[in-house]
C-alpha cells in the first residue's frame, strides 16, 4: 500500500509538531508517530525552556554559557543561530496558546528560573510540568489543522531512497512504516521527509526517557548513509527514581539545589569526597561519583534525602515528586529516596545544517535526533526544547522554499514473501535486555578501551542474530526497535572508542586528560540500500 504526501514528519514530540504546524498549510503533511500523538520525551520535560527574555540578560551571555557547557565542542555559529531565536520561539508558543507561569513583576510577564550553568534567570516554564503544557497545546493545534494527517501507531522502518540520474546522488523518496494496528507495512511517499524521532536513552538499562526513545531516526539515517556525529556524548541525569515498578521518573536537581544530600545505604554522605561543591557539583560530576560508589560497593542504587526540610516546604516546592514517590510507598517528607543515574539526553545525532538538512537530499533531521553542533560535549540545561523549536521552524521554512510538489512515481513495495510470523519472541526480549545491560555496564558513565572492545564484540554478535531474525520473520515494533538499539549502541561505542581523551560527558580511564584541538567524532557507513528487504 502507498500513501503520498508533500511532507512526512516522523515523530510528534516538540520538534515534529513545531515543524508540522509551521509548514505552509497548503502542503499535505503526514505527522507519523509510533505511539499516540503526545508520547515522547517532550511531554516529560519539567524544568522549562531557555531563552533570553530579560533586558539584564543577553544573547552573548546565553551563547557563552552554552559554549562553556559544550566543553570546546559546540559550534558557535549554530549556537548563536539557535540562541538568537529564543524570544521569537517563545512568542510563537504563546501565540499557539501555551500558558507559561506568569509573573506580573517580570519584564516579559512570565516567571523565569535559573538552572545550573546559566548565568541569568532565563528558563520560562509552566509550573514543574512545562513539557506537558506545551505538548497538550500543540497536540490540540495539530488536530485542528486540515492539512495534517496524523498517523498514530505507525513505526518508521527505513527510508525509501532514489538516485539522481545525473550525479548518482541518493535522495529520500519516503519511508516504510509499520502500521501496528493492522500489522501491515505502508510505503509513505513525499518530496521531503523530516526525522524528529527523539533521542536514544533506551539503549541504557536506566533512563529518564520514555519507551519510544530507541534512536530510530539516528539508526534509519545512518543505515541510509547519512553522517552521524558525537554519539559518545550521552548525558546521564544523576538522580532517577530507583524502584522495580517505577519507569523513568526523574528526581529534579532542584532538590539538590534546596540542600538534599546523597547518601550510601548506611547513611554516610559521600559527595564531599568527590568534589568541593558536593551535591551542587555539575550533573556529570555527580553522576560519575554515584556510579563510582555503586560500582565500588556493588550497590543497585544510592539515596537522596530531603526529609530534613519541613513537610510544608516539600509539599509546596515538590508536589509532583512527592505525589509520584508516594505512589510507590516512598514518603519523601520522612524517608530518603532511592536513586540511580540514568541516560537522559543524546547530544549526538544525525548531522544537519541550520535548515535541518542532512547529507541525503530531501531528508531533514530536527530535535534530539539531530546533531546541529549546539550541545557539543555536554548540553546546557533547557537548551534542548529551544533547539526543537528553532530547528523545527527553520526546517519548515527550508522545506517550504524547496522544490514544488510533484506526482510520486510508484514506490517499491515492502516484500514479505520470504518471511513468516516470528515463533521465538523470547529472543527479541532477551536481546533487548542484553543490549541495555551491556551498554550500562561497559559503555556507561566511566569507560575504558577494554570495556568498549568487549561491548563492540558482543554487539557484533547480537547484530548478526538480529539481522538473521529480521530477514526471516515479519517485523514487529519490538524487533524494529531492537534493530535500531543495536545500531545506535554500536555508533556510541565507535564514537567513544575514537575519542582518545576525556571531555564533557565522555570520561575514559585510559585517556583522562583533554587533547588540544578537539573535533566532533563523525561516523558514516558506505551507502547500503536499506529499502531492500
Ligand atoms: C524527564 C525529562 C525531562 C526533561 N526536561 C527538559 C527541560 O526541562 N528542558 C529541556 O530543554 N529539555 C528537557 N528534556 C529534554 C527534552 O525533553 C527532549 O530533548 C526533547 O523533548 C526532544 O524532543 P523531540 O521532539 O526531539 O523528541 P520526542 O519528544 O522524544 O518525540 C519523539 C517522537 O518520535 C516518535 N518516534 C520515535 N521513533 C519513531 C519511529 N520509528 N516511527 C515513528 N515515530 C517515532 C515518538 O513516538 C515521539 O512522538 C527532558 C527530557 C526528559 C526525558
Amino acid at each position: 500500500m502507498q500513501k503520498d504526501f508533500d511532507v512526512l514528519v516522523i515523530g510528534s514530540g516538540l520538534a515534529g509538531m513545531t515543524a508540522a504546524l509551521s509548514l505552509d498549510p497548503a502542503m499535505r503533511v503526514a505527522l507519523v508517530s509510533k505511539d499516540h500523538l503526545a508520547e515522547g520525551s517532550s511531554q516529560w520535560a519539567q524544568g522549562g525552556i531557555a531563552a533570553v527574555l530579560d533586558s539584564n540578560d543577553s544573547v552573548e551571555s546565553h551563547v557563552r554559557d552554552t559554549l562553556v557547557a559544550g566543553a570546546g565542542l559546540s559550534d558557535e555559529k549554530a549556537t548563536r543561530f539557535i540562541v538568537e531565536r529564543g524570544r521569537d520561539e517563545i512568542q510563537w508558543l504563546i501565540d499557539q496558546g501555551v500558558e507559561f507561569t506568569a509573573d506580573e513583576a517580570a519584564e516579559f510577564g512570565f516567571h523565569l528560573t535559573r538552572e545550573g550553568g546559566h548565568s541569568h534567570r532565563r528558563i520560562i516554564h509552566s509550573a514543574d510540568a512545562t513539557g506537558r503544557a506545551v505538548t497538550q497545546t500543540l497536540s490540540r493545534r495539530v488536530r485542528e489543522q486540515a492539512n495534517i494527517e496524523i498517523l498514530e501507531r505507525h513505526v518508521a522502518i527505513d527510508l525509501i531512497l532514489g538516485t539522481h540520474p545525473g550525479s548518482g546522488k541518493k535522495f529520500c523518496r519516503g519511508v516504510y512504516t509499520l502500521d501496528t494496528a493492522s500489522g501491515r507495512v505502508v510505503s509513505l511517499g513525499a518530496r521531503a521527509t523530516v526525522l524528529a524521532t527523539g533521542g536514544a536513552g533506551k539503549v541504557y538499562l536506566y533512563t529518564t526517557n520514555p519507551d519510544s526513545a530507541t534512536g530510530d531516526g539516528i539508526a534509519i539515517a545512518w543505515r541510509a548513509g547519512a553522517r552521524v556525529a558525537n554519539m559518545e556524548f550521552m548525558q546521564f541525569h544523576p538522580t532517577c527514581l530507583y524502584h522495580p515498578y517505577a519507569k523513568s521518573f526523574l528526581i529534579s536537581e532542584a532538590l539538590r539545589g534546596e540542600g538534599a544530600r546523597l547518601l550510601l545505604p548506611d547513611g554516610t554522605r559521600f559527595m564531599p569526597e568527590h568534589d568541593e561543591r558536593a551535591e551542587l557539583a555539575p550533573r556529570d560530576i555527580v553522576a560519575r561519583a554515584i556510579d563510582y560508589e555503586m560500582k565500588k560497593r556493588g550497590l543497585d542504587h544510592v539515596y537522596l534525602d530531603i526529609s530534613f526540610k519541613s513537610p510544608d516546604f516539600i509539599e509546596h516546592h515538590f508536589p509532583a515528586i512527592l505525589e509520584r514517590c508516594l505512589e510507590f510507598g516512598i514518603d519523601i517528607r520522612r524517608q530518603p529516596i532511592p536513586v540511580v543515574p540514568a541516560a537522559h539526553y543524546t547530544c549526538g545525532g544525525v548531522m544537519t545544517n541550520l535548515a535541518g538538512q542532512t547529507d541525503i537530499d530531501q531528508l531533514y533531521a530536527i530535535g534530539e535526533t539531530a546533531y546541529t553542533g549546539l550541545h557539543g560535549a555536554n548540553r546546557l540545561a533547557s537548551n534542548s526544547l529551544l533547539e526543537c523549536l528553532a530547528m523545527g521552524r527553520a526546517c519548515a521554512a527550508a522545506v517550504g522554499a524547496s522544490a514544488p510538489s510533484q506526482e510520486q512515481a510508484r514506490l517499491p513495495v515492502w516484500d514479505e514473501s520470504q518471511v513468516t510470523d516470528a515463533d521465538e519472541q523470547v529472543i527479541v526480549a532477551h536481546n533487548w535486555e542484553e543490549v541495555r545491560r551491556l551498554m550500562w555496564n561497559y559503555v556507561g558513565i566511566v569507560r575504558t578501551d577494554k570495556r568498549l572492545a568487549r561491548a563492540r564484540h558482543r554487539l557484533q554478535m547480537l547484530k548478526e542474530e538480529i539481522t538473521s531474525f529480521y530477514g526471516s520473520f515479519k517485523v514487529s515494533r519490538d524487533l524494529l526497535e531492537l534493530r535500531n538499539l543495536v545500531d545506535v549502541a554500536t555508533l556510541i561505542v565507535d564514537c567513544a572508542a575514537a575519542r582518545r581523551e576525556s571531555r564533557g560527558l565522555h570520561f575514559t580511564q585510559d585517556y583522562p586528560s583533554q587533547i588540544l584541538v578537539p573535533a566532533p567524532t563523525v561516523v558514516r557507513q558506505s551507502i547500503t540500500s536499506p529499502d531492500a528487504r
